[in-house]
């Protein structure tokens, strides 16, 4: 991913509007990338002092909830591809269970 596709990615990610995969190559490129970090940084800080400002909120540090949010940005991703993985795996035992129940009543006749 270029800086220039992690840019356009900034806004999306906060609205949480990216899908799984250009959240992942958001992620780590925002993670090798101190310039999009920042500028991830500063929209982040802005949106969430605005939000924090309609809640009548308090001043928290600003850096460790954009850290939270990536850390569980990036859990979910993590989570998620466990879930793929193991939703192929099931099905993939389905079909060899099917087939050895097939082969049985083959042989069996
Ligand atoms: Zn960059």
């Amino acid at each position: 991913m270029t800086c220039k596709e992690a840019e356009q990615m900034v806004m999306p990610y906060i609205n949480k509007e990216l899908t799984d995969k250009e959240l992942s190559a958001f992620l780590s490129h925002i993670r090798i990338c101190r310039d999009c970090y920042e500028e991830l940084e500063i929209y982040y800080t802005i949106y969430t002092g605005l939000a924090q400002l309609e809640d009548g909120g308090k001043d928290q540090n600003i850096h460790r909830l954009l850290e939270e949010s990536l850390r569980v940005s990036e859990l979910q991703i993590r989570g998620r591809k466990f879930f793929q993985v193991y939703y192929v795996l099931s099905q993939v035992l389905a079909m060899a269970a099917l087939t050895a129940i097939m082969v049985m009543e083959i042989l069996s006749i």
